[in-house]
C-alpha cells in the first residue's frame, strides 16, 4: 500500500461513519460503493443500488449535470467539482443535494472512479423556494393592473419553481353553480398543450355526494387536494388525458375571497409525488395572496363604477341646471315685453278714459295696475336670480370690505329711514365675483334692516379665518326666525310675511344662496324668533368657480 493512498481500513471507517452521503461511481456512471447515509437519503438499500447507474435515481432534468462533471474530471481539466442536483427518493419525492466530486486515479495516474460527498440540502431549498415564490407573487400582484394579467404569471412562477408542467385557475360562477377555467399556463410541449386545451374547455358541475377528483373536491371541502399518483385516482375524470400527456401527479387549492370560496388553482406535474406539506403550505399562502388581490380589484372596480355613475349624474344635473337657468332667463326676459304692454295700455286707458270710469271701474283698474307692477317686480327678481348663473363674472381678488361699503351705499335710503347702524370688522380680500359679492351683502344687510324689531336695527359683519374658508357672518337684532323655516327661506319666492307687513318678493335669500353656491361655499342661518338672526356663509380660499 502506497503512502499516497488511504489504507482500505481507514477508508472504510470514514466511508461508513460519515455524517454525509458518499458515493463511488465508475467511469460509466455505475454505483460501485455507497454508504448508509446516502442509502437513507434516497430511501434505497445498498443492494438496490450497487452496480446500477446513478442516473436511475437522478431527476431527469439533472441527467447531464453528473455526466458533464465526470467528463471534466476524468479528462484532467479539474481535480474536483461542486454542484447541486436532484435525486428522486424511492417514495417519489425530490431530494436536493450538494455534491463535491473528486477523481480517484490508480497508481499509473489513470482515472478510475469518482467519489462524491453528498449533502442533503432539501430543507434549505424548500425555504428558498418558498421565499422566492412568495416574493415573486407579492411583487407581481402589487404591480398588476388586472386579474387576467396577473394570474397566468402567478401560475407560471409556481409551476416553474415547484416543477409542474401545467397550471390553471378555475372560477365559481355563483349563478349557474359551475366551475370554469379562466387563465392557464403550460410548458411548450404538444402533449401538455393538448391536455391544457381539453382541461380548460371543461365545465365542472356540482355533484353533491360525489366530490370528484380534484377541483370539485376543493370546491366541496374548501381544502387543498393532493394527487400523488394520477394512475391510482379513479375519481379523476381527466385521469386518462393526464396520463396521455405524461402528467402523473397533481394538486389544487382553494382561492378564498372575503372569506368565501371563490375558485381553485390546480397544477399537474410529470412525476409521481408523495403529498408534500411544504408545497401545500406555499399553495395556502399563494391562495390567500391571490384572494386578497381579487378582493382589492373587485373593490376598485366597484368604486370606479360608483365614481363613473356619480360623474355621469353630476354632468346630467349640471346640464339640466344650465337648461333650467337658461329657461328661467329666457322666460323672464320675454315676459317683460307683454307685461310692459299691459302696463302702458292700462295707464293710457286711465289717462284717456279715467274720468268716465265710475268708482268700481277705477278700483278694478287700480288692481290691474298693482298686479302689473308686482308682476314686473317678480319678473325682474327672477331675472336677477337666473343672471347669477348665466351672467357671472370670473373670480378675481376682491376687497370684501369695499364690497360691504358699496352695498351700504346702495342701501342708503333704508339705513336712513330706519336710523340703522351697520358696523363691520376689518374684512379680507377674497377670490370672488365682485358684483355678486356686493349683491350678497346688500341682500343680507337689507333684510337685517327690513326685518327689524322694536329696537333700532344694529347690523354687524364679521369674518373668521379658517383653514380652507373665510366664514362671514351678518348679525342683526331683528325679529328672528323660527328654526322650522330655516330651509324654506332660501327658496325662490318663499316668504314668511305678508307684503303689507314687510314688502318683498322672497327672492333675496335665494339669490344669496345661488351666489354662495357658485363660489363653492355654504350659507346658513342661526336664529330664533324674537332673538335676532345671524346669517353665515363661507367662501373657499381656493375660490373655484363651480359653474364654469
Ligand atoms: P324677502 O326679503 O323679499 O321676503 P328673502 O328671500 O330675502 O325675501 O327672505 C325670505 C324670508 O326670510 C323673509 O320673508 C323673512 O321672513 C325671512 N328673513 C330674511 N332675512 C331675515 C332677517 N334678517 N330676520 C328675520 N327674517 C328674515
Amino acid at each position: 500500500m502506497t503512502k499516497t493512498r488511504l489504507s482500505e481500513e481507514i477508508y472504510r471507517a470514514m466511508f461508513e461513519n460519515a455524517g454525509v452521503g458518499i458515493t463511488r461511481v465508475d467511469l460509466k456512471g455505475a454505483l460501485v460503493d455507497i454508504n448508509q447515509t446516502f442509502c437513507d437519503m434516497v430511501g434505497y438499500t445498498r443492494d438496490d443500488l450497487l452496480g446500477r447507474p446513478l442516473s436511475e435515481i437522478t431527476h431527469p432534468d439533472d441527467y447531464n449535470e453528473g455526466a458533464g462533471f465526470r467528463n471534466q474530471l476524468t479528462h484532467g481539466a479539474k481535480k474536483s467539482a461542486t454542484g447541486e442536483k436532484r435525486f428522486i427518493h424511492k417514495d417519489g419525492s425530490i431530494i436536493w443535494v450538494q455534491r463535491t466530486m473528486s477523481i480517484v486515479n490508480d497508481d499509473e495516474g489513470e482515472p478510475q472512479y469518482v467519489i462524491s460527498i453528498v449533502e442533503n440540502i432539501s430543507q434549505r431549498k424548500q425555504v428558498e423556494r418558498r421565499q422566492m415564490i412568495e416574493h415573486a407573487v407579492t411583487l407581481l400582484l402589487a404591480d398588476a393592473r388586472s386579474i387576467a394579467e396577473a394570474i397566468p404569471r402567478v401560475i407560471q412562477i409556481m409551476s416553474e419553481t415547484l416543477g409542474y408542467a401545467y397550471g390553471a385557475r378555475w372560477v365559481l360562477d355563483p349563478t349557474d353553480r359551475v366551475l370554469h377555467s379562466t387563465e392557464s399556463w403550460c410548458t411548450a410541449e404538444p402533449a401538455v398543450e393538448e391536455f391544457r386545451r381539453k382541461s380548460t374547455s371543461r365545465i365542472e358541475t356540482e355533484t353533491p355526494g360525489k366530490p370528484g377528483g380534484l377541483n370539485r373536491t376543493v370546491w366541496a371541502t374548501a381544502a387543498p387536494v393532493w394527487i400523488a399518483d394520477v394512475e391510482k385516482e379513479s375519481a379523476l375524470k381527466r385521469r386518462e388525458s393526464a396520463q396521455q400527456a405524461g402528467l402523473r401527479s397533481a394538486f389544487a387549492f382553494p382561492i378564498p375571497v372575503g372569506g368565501e370560496f371563490y375558485g381553485v388553482m390546480e397544477f399537474f406535474g410529470r412525476e409521481v409525488r408523495p403529498r408534500d406539506e411544504r408545497i401545500l403550505e406555499i399553495a395556502r399562502t399563494v391562495g390567500h395572496q391571490v384572494g386578497q388581490f381579487i378582493a382589492r380589484k373587485q373593490a376598485e372596480a366597484a368604486l370606479q363604477e360608483a365614481n363613473d355613475q356619480l360623474t355621469a349624474k353630476a354632468q346630467q344635473l349640471s346640464r339640466s341646471n344650465a337648461e333650467l337657468e337658461q329657461f328661467a332667463y329666457v322666460a323672464s326676459h320675454d315676459l317683460q315685453e307683454p307685461l310692459r304692454m299691459i302696463a302702458s295700455y292700462t295707464q293710457l286707458i286711465l289717462r284717456r278714459y279715467g274720468d268716465r270710469f265710475d268708482g268700481d271701474a277705477k278700483e278694478f283698474m287700480d288692481f290691474i295696475v298693482d298686479g302689473a307692477t308686482r308682476m314686473k317686480q317678480l319678473i325682474e327678481d327672477l331675472l336677477a336670480y337666473s343672471r347669477v348663473g348665466t351672467h357671472g363674472k370670473a373670480f378675481r381678488p376682491t376687497d370684501s370690505g369695499a364690497a360691504v361699503q358699496k352695498a351700504l351705499a346702495n342701501l342708503r335710503a333704508a339705513i336712513e329711514s330706519t336710523a340703522g347702524k351697520v358696523t363691520a370688522d376689518p374684512l379680507p380680500t377674497i377670490n370672488a365675483d365682485e358684483f355678486q359679492l356686493v349683491q350678497l351683502f346688500q341682500n343680507l344687510i337689507g333684510n337685517a334692516l327690513k326685518f327689524k324689531g322694536a329696537q333700532t336695527p344694529h347690523v354687524h359683519i364679521s369674518v373668521k379665518d379658517e383653514a380652507d374658508n373665510w366664514t362671514f357672518s351678518v348679525k342683526d337684532n331683528g325679529i328672528g326666525i323660527d328654526a322650522e323655516y330655516f330651509d324654506r327661506i332660501f327658496m325662490v319666492f318663499q316668504r314668511l310675511h305678508s307684503r303689507t307687513d314687510y314688502p318683498g318678493t322672497g327672492i333675496g335669500l335665494a339669490i344669496c344662496k345661488k351666489v354662495v353656491d357658485r363660489h363653492g361655499g355654504r350659507i346658513w342661518i342661526e336664529s330664533s324668533a324674537g332673538m335676532g338672526s345671524t346669517f353665515w356663509f363661507t367662501v373657499p380660499k381656493k375660490g373655484e368657480d363651480v359653474h364654469d
